[in-house]
Order: structure tokens, then sequence, then C-alpha cells
């Protein structure tokens, strides 16, 4: 990995522990003895997008659950759990309800890096997402042997809607779950303590796919208004609609293939 990437995500973890303080503040004046607030949550799909925050947490004692790692401790004396989700949507949902299950958390951050859909938008800027998008479901219409694959024409599924995902009534757009307005509230408070590039709201793209088709990236961003693409944040998001906690994403971009923000492939 080299410096820039390593650097990058530690920018993204250190910018989030600023939110996690905020929003640790706020839940704060509803519980008294310390020992009784509910912990923050802080979400990271790789060690080198969580290990920065662990270095950060006070007296950090590891859980162990099948392959997902949680960091229990505190910062500024307010409990936080890291947990390395490990990479992709499956990984990202198991972490997210065993999370729950095992922590109760007041609310759920998930962070790490993602690949530009906006041309504005450069390696180092960070986006706040107001909504994540499942851009993974997709009904490719029939075509015949010999007639190839069309992605472009492929009709988006919300697997989450009622009755037949395939039915012609099927609502044709993907997935999408909101991010809890108090914790957005308290991530665009925190702005101006990043000075590494922008801090900018967005619609994060989530999926078990990195692409690098300008044609794709550009309908995706224009069809569905995503502003990057990344591999977990709209599924730890929908478990915790359904748990009903609340939950945002934040993404700093490592790569923007629409405006050639270059990437280290090894990183
Ligand atoms: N070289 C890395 C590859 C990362 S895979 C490795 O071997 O570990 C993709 C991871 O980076 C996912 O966790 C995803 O959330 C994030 N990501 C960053 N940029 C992305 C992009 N353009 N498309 C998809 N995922 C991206």
């Amino acid at each position: 990995m080299t410096d820039m990437n390593r650097s990058m995500r530690v920018a993204v973890q250190r910018w989030t522990i600023g939110v996690v303080v905020g929003v640790a503040l706020l839940s704060a004046g509803t519980v008294q003895a310390q020992t009784e607030r509910p912990p923050v949550l802080v979400q990271g799909a790789m060690t080198s997008e969580t290990e920065h925050l662990v270095a950060l947490l006070g007296s950090p004692k590891l859980e162990q659950v099948g392959n997902w790692s949680f960091w229990r401790g505190t910062i500024d004396g307010y409990p936080v759990i890291v947990s390395k989700t490990n990479k992709g949507m499956s990984n990202a949902a198991a972490a997210t309800a065993l999370a729950i299950e095992l922590f109760h958390p007041v609310a759920i951050f998930n962070q790490g890096t993602a690949g530009g859909h906006d041309p504005d938008l450069h390696v180092y800027d960070i986006v706040i997402g107001t909504a994540s998008l499942n851009v993974g479901a997709f009904r490719a219409m029939f075509r015949k042997r010999g007639d190839g694959s069309r992605p472009l024409e492929w009709v988006p599924l919300d697997l989450l809607a009622d009755g037949s995902a395939i039915s012609p009534n099927a609502p044709h757009r993907p997935a999408r779950f909101d991010a809890d307005a108090a914790l957005l509230d308290v991530a665009r408070r925190t702005r101006g303590s990043y000075s590494r590039g922008r801090v900018v709201d967005g619609i994060i793209g989530s999926s078990d796919m990195w692409i690098d088709e300008l044609d794709r990236v550009a309908q995706f961003h224009s069809d569905f208004g995503t502003s990057v693409e990344e591999m977990e944040t709209a599924s730890a998001a929908q478990v915790a609609s359904a748990m009903h906690v609340p939950f945002l994403g934040i993404r700093v971009l490592s790569d923007n293939i629409t405006n050639a923000s270059t990437y280290d492939a090894k990183a």
C-alpha cells in the first residue's frame, strides 16, 4: 500500500472520530451513568480501514465472532466499538447484525474508501451519505443465445419491495436507505475539521462490483444519482434500518475513474 492510500484511509478514520464524539455527546445527555451509555459502533472493511480507529480507543478489548472482529473501548470516556466487517455486502450485513445483537449500539457509522462517480470529486474528498443504494440487484431481460450481454439495459430491482421483484409492477429502482437525520446533522457540522479535501453530501452506491466502465459509471450517476461506489454501505444500512438503529455512511475517495484520479491497484 502506498503512503498516499494509507494516509487517505487514516484521514477518514480521524475525521469520523470527530463525528462519533459529536454523537456521543448528544447521547450522553440521555443516560446518566457512563457505564450505562450505549456504545457508538464504527465499521470499516479492512485492517487498514480500522487500525487507526482501534489505536485511538482507550483500553480496547478484542472480541472475535467467526471471521469478524470487534474492539470495545472508549473515546473521551464514551463507549465506542470498532468493527472490522471484512469486504463486501454479505460480510457487512453479517457484521452489522452481530454488532446490533451483541452491543446494542445507539448509532452506526460505516466508513472507508470509495470510487468516484461524480467528476467533481477527487481523491481525499469525503462523501457524507445522505442515502445509500444497493446497485447490485438487476434483472437482465431475455436475449437469445449469441446476443451477448448488455448491462446498460439491465433493470434495477428493489429486493425489499413487497411481492415479486420481477413482476412488471415491481418498482424498478435500487433499494434505498436514508441516513439518520441527527447523525447527518452532526456530520455536516463537523465538516470544518477536515482539511485534506472537501466534505460533501452525496449518495453512496454499493454492490459486490468494482466498475471502471465509464458508460456504466455515468449511467449510475445520472439514473440513480450516485456520487461514489463501494462494497459495504447499503448492506450495513439495510440491516441497521431493519433493526431500527440510526445509521450513517462516510466515504473518502480512493479513486475516481471519471476524472482519472489514480488508484494504486495494490492498495
Ligand atoms: N486492493 C484491495 C481491493 C479493495 S476491494 C484489496 O485487495 O484489499 C474494494 C474495497 O475498497 C471495498 O471494501 C470497497 O468498499 C472499497 N472501494 C474503494 N474504491 C472502490 C471502487 N471504485 N469500487 C468498488 N469498491 C471500492
